[in-house]
C-alpha cells in the first residue's frame, strides 16, 4: 500500500511539473504573440509604435469573453480569437476613447 502511494505521488509530482512547464511556456508564447501583434500594428488612432504603450481595446458590439491583459493559462487559439475582436490603441487614445464614450452616454441620458 505504501509503495503504491509513493508511486502515485511521484506520478502526480511529474504531472504537476509538466503542467507548470506547459503553463510557463504557454504564457511566454502568448506574451510574445500579443507583443508582436502590438508592435506590428501600432496604435490604430495615432500610430504610436511602442508595444509597452499599447493595449487591446474590444471593438464596439463584440462579445468580450475576457480581458487580454488579465488572461492566464488560456489556449493560444482562444487568445488569438479574442485578439481578433480588438483594435490596438495607445494608453492615451484608449483613455480618450473611453472618455468620449462616457460623455456621449451622459449626453444621451441628460
Ligand atoms: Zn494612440
Amino acid at each position: 500500500m505504501d509503495e503504491i502511494d509513493t508511486q502515485k505521488t511521484d506520478v502526480d509530482e511529474i504531472k504537476r511539473e509538466l503542467t507548470r512547464d506547459w503553463k510557463r511556456q504557454n504564457r511566454a508564447k502568448i506574451r510574445d504573440y500579443l507583443q508582436s501583434v502590438k508592435s506590428l500594428r501600432g496604435c490604430a488612432n495615432c500610430g504610436e509604435p511602442r508595444s509597452y504603450c499599447l493595449v487591446f481595446h474590444h471593438k464596439k458590439g463584440v462579445v468580450k469573453k475576457f480581458d487580454l491583459a488579465h488572461m492566464r493559462d488560456c489556449a493560444v487559439s482562444k487568445i488569438v480569437a479574442e485578439a481578433k475582436k480588438c483594435i490596438i490603441l495607445c494608453s492615451n487614445c484608449h483613455l480618450a476613447l473611453h472618455e468620449a464614450e462616457r460623455l456621449a452616454k451622459m449626453r444621451q441620458t441628460a
